[in-house]
C-alpha cells in the first residue's frame, strides 16, 4: 500500500512560493504505482489518488483490510525559522515506528501528527497509541528497518547526489500514521521543502519520477527478500 501523505483540506508543508506537500507526495506516489504496476506479482493500492482528506487511522486500516505486506508512507517536511536555518535544513529520511531517540526526528513526528486536528474525532489517537506501539510496533520493527535501508540505499545510489540525507538517512520516531498497520511500515520524508533546491526538485517531475523509482526498486528489493516471490 501507496500513502501519499494528507491531502483536501490538510496541505501538509508549504513552501514560500505554495508549493504543497500534498500535491508533491501525491505525484511521487501515483509514480511509484505506475512503476510498481509493472512488476510481476506485486499488487499496488493507493490509500489516495486524488486530492482528498484522509484521516490517518482510515489510512492503516485500509492497508490492513486489504492484508498488505508493505506499508509506505510519503511526505516531505518544512521548517519554519529564519533563512539562515532554512537552509541549512535538507536532505531525505526514511522512517520506521518506534520512540524517537532524538529531538529532531521526535518534532518531524510531532509536524506530521499535527494534522489529527483536522480530524473528527482527534482523541482517539492517545486512547489507541500506547497499546498499538507495543502491538504492532515490535512484531514488524525488523522488517521495517530493512525496507528503510533499502530505501536509503536506493536513494543513495539512484538519485544522481541529487539530494542529501539528513542525518544518517534512517531514523525512527512515532508516526501516528505507522502505528496500528500490522504490516513492516516505514515513512518516507522526501526532502524540505523549506530549501529552495529541495522544493524545486521536489516540485520537478523528472526528479520525483527518479525518486519513484528508486522507491519502487526498494519495494522489488524487499519482496524479494522477505516473500520469497520469485520476481
Ligand atoms: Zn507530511
Amino acid at each position: 500500500v501507496i500513502d501519499p501523505g494528507h491531502g483536501g483540506r490538510d496541505p501538509g508543508a508549504t513552501s514560500a512560493i505554495g508549493v504543497k506537500e500534498k500535491d508533491v507526495v501525491l505525484k511521487i506516489g501515483l509514480k511509484v504505482r505506475d512503476s510498481l504496476r509493472k512488476k510481476p506479482g506485486i499488487t499496488v493500492f493507493m490509500t489516495r489518488e486524488k486530492d482528498v482528506f484522509v484521516p490517518l487511522s482510515d489510512r492503516t486500516k485500509f492497508a490492513n483490510d486489504k492484508m498488505a505486506h508493505l506499508f509506505i508512507s510519503i511526505h516531505a517536511d518544512a521548517v519554519g525559522g529564519d533563512k539562515k536555518r532554512k537552509e541549512s535544513t535538507s536532505g531525505y529520511k526514511i522512517y520506521f515506528l518506534s520512540q524517537a531517540k532524538n529531538e529532531d526526528d521526535k518534532s518531524v513526528a510531532m509536524r506530521e501528527n499535527a494534522v489529527i486536528k483536522l480530524e473528527e474525532r482527534p482523541q482517539r489517537y492517545s486512547e489507541l497509541q500506547d497499546v498499538l506501539i507495543d502491538m504492532a510496533g515490535n512484531e514488524y520493527l525488523r522488517e521495517s528497518q530493512e525496507m528503510c535501508i533499502l530505501i536509503e540505499q536506493e536513494f543513495s545510489s539512484g538519485l544522481d547526489k541529487k539530494i542529501s540525507k539528513l542525518h544518517k538517512g534512517i531514523g525512527q520516531a512515532n508516526f501516528w500514521v505507522l502505528n496500528g498497520a500490522f504490516m513492516p511500515s516505514v515513512l518516507i520524508e522526501a526532502g524540505f521543502l523549506s530549501h529552495d533546491k529541495e522544493e524545486k526538485l521536489l516540485n520537478d517531475t523528472t526528479f520525483q519520477g527518479s525518486m519513484a523509482h528508486a522507491i519502487s526498486d526498494a519495494v522489488v528489493g524487499f519482496c524479494k527478500r522477505f516473500e520469497g516471490a520469485g520476481l
